[in-house]
Formats: C-alpha cells, structure tokens, sequence
C-alpha cells in the first residue's frame, strides 16, 4: 500500500455507483486537499449521501478510484478498517448508545478501537467534550440531552478517534431550527483548527462562510464546483441556479 502526503486528502475519479439497475453517481471527480473544507449541495435524491458513503466504503463504488490521505479506497487490497480508522463520519442521526454516558459513549471505540487505556480515553474524551461546549454533559445520558447536545456529543466521539477527515452527511438536518446554530459553530471551529472535512448540508450561510469550495451535484453528477463566490454567487448553470433560488 503507498501512501503520500503529496496528495490531496481526499482524491475522487470518474466514481460510479449503482444499485441493481438505478445509475446514482454517473462519474464523479474532485478533491479535498489537506485542511480544505468543501460543501456538497444539491437537491434531495441527487447522491449525496451516496458518494459521502463511497468515501469510506459504507458503499462499494460500481467503477472510479477514490484515495483518502493518499491510500487507495478502491484498492481490492486496502486495510480498510485501518484506513477507515483516521475516517469521521457524523450524520443526521446521531446514533449514540442510549444505554451509555456521553463519557462512556466517548471512550468505548477509543478503548476497544484505539486500545487505549481508561485514564488515556477519559482524557481525550474530555478534551473533545471542551472542544465542543459540554465539558458539564459527560455524565449524562443522551435522553437528557436536547438534540443539538446530541450532535455535539457524536461530533466530540468522532474527534476522540484523531481523525485525519471528517465526513458530515447534513448534521443539521434532523434539529429544530433553534439548534442548527451552536452545532454549525462547532463545525467552525474545527475548519479554523485545520481539520480537513468534506460537509453535506442545506446551510448556505454556512457553506458561503466556511468552505473552500462548494461542489453542486444534480442527477448523480457534478454540475459545478469552486468558490463558495462563485458556485453560490454568481453560479454559471441553470441548474444550479434553480436550484439556489428553492433554497436561499
Ligand atoms: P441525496 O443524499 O442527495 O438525497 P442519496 O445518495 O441518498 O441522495 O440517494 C440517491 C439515489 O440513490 C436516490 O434515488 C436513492 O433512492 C437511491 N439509493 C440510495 N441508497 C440506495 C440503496 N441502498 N439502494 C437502492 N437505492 C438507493
Ligand atoms: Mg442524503
């Protein structure tokens, strides 16, 4: 397996996926580079998801190449547990254990995962829980947490893995209004540390303000892609134009 830091984080070419006879992503290509954040947009049923899941092999591309940090996806031979180790993927649903402390929910993959030790997981978690606002939750069960705190918690359990990416697949989504805004300014904070992430979302102000770059898909495909400016200010397709006029 080679691996290069010459190349870009996350490199993207001609990828295909179908199910059964239903062509989803029809030849995708992009990149994010270290430290970039890119937002994908576009409208419901388009592959978004699809092609965030391609990113970590929760789907098997039909064709294309994908490499994350310079090691091939979509090579027959990838350690892909490995790989996917240095992979943060957040979604819409939080999915954390019920049963569990938000500590516990943080220290569980960490111990078992990473093996770290106890005092090491606690450590890490608690430093994440800070980085997130909710160093006063680590007690608590999810139940008792609104679900913005809930999604600050999934964000703070990906964080404890040391992730080298972060996939967000609309984190936002599922919230009440009044709570998109504190968990959009922990995804701030996190480009501003450098982390490199590649961001599904319906926020506009939020891909205008923090992207590199936006990536517009429509159809399975990429219509276009490149500064938020432009993609979002002055976009050069009907498509995407339309598009922006249903949800700005
Ligand atoms: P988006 O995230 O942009 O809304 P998705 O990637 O979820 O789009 O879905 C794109 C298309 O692929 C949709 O038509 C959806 O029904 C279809 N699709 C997604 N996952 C599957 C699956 N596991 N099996 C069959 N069809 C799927
Ligand atoms: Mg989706």
């Amino acid at each position: 397996m080679t691996t290069s830091q010459s190349q870009p984080a996350v490199e993207i070419r001609d990828l295909h996926k179908s199910f059964g006879p239903l062509e989803v992503l029809k030849g995708i290509d992009f990149e994010v580079g270290h430290g970039e954040v890119v937002c994908v947009i576009g409208p419901s049923g388009s592959g978004k998801s699809t092609l965030l899941r391609c990113v970590n092999l929760l789907e098997e591309p039909t064709a294309g190449r994908i490499w994350v940090n310079g090691t091939e996806m979509t090579d027959p031979d990838v350690e892909i547990d490995s790989v996917r180790r240095g992979i943060g993927m957040v979604f819409q649903s939080f999915n954390l254990f019920p049963h569990l402390t938000v500590l516990d929910n943080l220290t569980v993959a960490q111990r078992r995962v990473l093996r770290r030790g106890r005092a090491e997981a606690e450590r890490v978690a608690r430093a994440n829980l800070d980085r997130v606002g909710l160093s006063d939750k680590a007690g608590a069960f999810p139940a008792q947490l609104s679900g913005g705190q809930q999604q600050r918690v999934a964000i703070a359990r990906s964080l404890s893995m040391d992730p080298k990416l972060m996939l967000f697949d609309e984190p936002t989504s599922a919230l009440d209004p009044e709570l998109v805004g504190d968990v959009l300014t922990v995804m701030r904070k996190l480009a501003e540390d450098g982390m490199t992430m590649l961001v599904v979302t319906h926020e506009m102000a939020f891909a205008r303000d923090v992207a590199d770059r936006v990536v517009f898909m429509d159809g399975g495909v990429v219509v276009e892609q490149g500064p938020p400016q432009e993609v979002l200010g002055a976009p050069r397709h009907e498509r995407t134009r339309s598009f922006l006029s249903r949800v700005l």
